[in-house]
């Protein structure tokens, strides 16, 4: 039986439209794969938004947005619009999306395919086949809570900002992590600053409730401070780990790096529903736009996630993580993720790296049905 689902594309800006071209050619294959019938839209967020509209988020994006099942996003910004006020910006487009549609979780894998494993800051073998989850806390916490400011007093300035969760922030994330730590190897492992900060205490005592209800996940605490050093210790201890906004902002960044390149991660933004934000952790790259040397893997790994968590189509999403593999161990690497170390690597552009991504996939998907003939003829 054929489902349907509505996409919302949002190109945005520099190297946002190269890479989201690609990612929606894979996107059509692997609904096509699952016999999805999609319903594309395009609207502009960011620069291109205030181009064409004088704002970075149009009334028509958000509502577009709202009435999508999940949406795909390049990435917003670049030198052009710097001069403007802070909330006229393009990564304003971004806030007003994650804050109207209420995407509160961000999962963000720290995912080291084995054929990078030399482009990674760590030892090989300390990251080789990582592959860790971070659940963050997206719209609560110090980056929001009240008051905030800088304010002038008698004996100089004072600035302000409040770090505030609420019971049903902290229990609604925390499940999200267990359900992910139980989907994958059962452990999960939350991260704090209980011994200082009152507010983290209740983050420690409200996981530890919820945990009543997932006696099959293996739940640890961590102090932020020493989870900072054990993800560039000894990253392969930790499975799914669930923060706040501000100790996720910084970790997921740290296990980033673990990875080599930026052009490889994917992120996931979910709401209450399930539907989603998905988009490559980078930013807009102006230095290299237009000349088709972007890595389109993060945005096409990204529709992966799309596919594996609002469309809840697990062996898509994993055939597309075998794509992106197997052409990594086919050689074919872009400026970003190349190494010189090895000698079977092939520099390729843009267009090239997400062609190969789509015949891969479609062996894939060959393969699977070679399988599964094989099995049905086998019972
Ligand atoms: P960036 O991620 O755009 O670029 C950092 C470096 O990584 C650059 O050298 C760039 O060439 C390289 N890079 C990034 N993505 C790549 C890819 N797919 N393939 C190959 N190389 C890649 O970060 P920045 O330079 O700090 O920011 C540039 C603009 O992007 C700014 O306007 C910033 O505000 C914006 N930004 C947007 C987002 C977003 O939309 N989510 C995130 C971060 C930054």
């Amino acid at each position: 039986m054929s489902s349907h689902r509505e996409v919302l594309i949002l190109p945005g800006d520099g190297i946002g439209p190269e890479v989201v071209s690609q990612a929606v050619r894979l996107l059509r294959d692997a609904a096509q794969a699952c016999d999805m019938e999609l319903d594309i839209r395009q609207e502009a967020v960011g620069g291109a938004a205030i181009e064409a509209d004088g704002q970075p988020l149009p009334e028509a994006t958000l509502a577009a947005a709202r009435g999508a099942d999940a949406v795909l996003l390049g990435a917003v910004g670049g030198p052009r619009w710097e001069g403007l006020p802070m909330h006229e910006r393009p990564e304003r487009g971004l806030l007003g999306l994650r804050s109207g549609l209420d995407l509160f979780a961000n999962l963000r894998p720290a995912i080291l395919f084995a054929p990078l494993a030399d482009a990674s800051s760590l030892k090989a073998e300390l990251v080789a086949n990582l592959d860790i989850l971070i659940v963050r806390e997206l719209t609560g916490g110090i980056y929001f809570g009240e008051p905030r400011g800088i304010e002038q007093t008698p004996t100089g300035r004072r600035g302000v900002n409040s770090y505030v969760y609420t019971e049903h922030e902290i229990e609604r994330i925390a499940r999200i992590g267990f359900d992910m730590a139980r989907k994958r190897s059962g452990r999960l492992c939350s991260v704090d600053k209980a011994n200082v900060l009152e507010v983290t205490q209740l983050w420690r005592d409200v996981i530890g409730e919820v945990a009543a209800d997932y006696a099959d996940v293996e739940l640890s605490h961590m102090y932020v401070d020493n989870a900072g050093m054990q993800l560039v210790r000894a990253p392969k201890q930790f499975d799914v780990i669930v923060t706040g906004n501000m100790f996720g902002d910084i970790l997921s960044d740290v296990a980033a790096m673990l990875t080599g390149s930026v052009g490889m991660l994917p992120s996931a933004s979910l709401a209450a529903d399930g539907r989603g934000l998905y988009e490559p952790v980078h930013g807009s790259a102006p230095d290299i736009a237009g000349q088709n040397v972007a890595n389109p893997l993060a945005t096409m790994l990204s529709v992966g996630m799309m596919f594996r968590y609002s469309f809840a189509e697990r062996e898509i999403a994993d055939r597309i993580d075998a794509a992106v593999l197997s052409v990594l161990e086919s050689g074919l690497r872009t400026a970003d993720i190349i190494s010189g170390v090895a000698d079977r690597q092939t520099l390729v552009g843009t267009d090239a790296m997400a062609d190969a991504v789509l015949s891969a996939f479609a062996e894939e998907a060959v393969e699977a049905e070679e399988a599964q003939v094989a099995q049905e003829r086998d019972r």
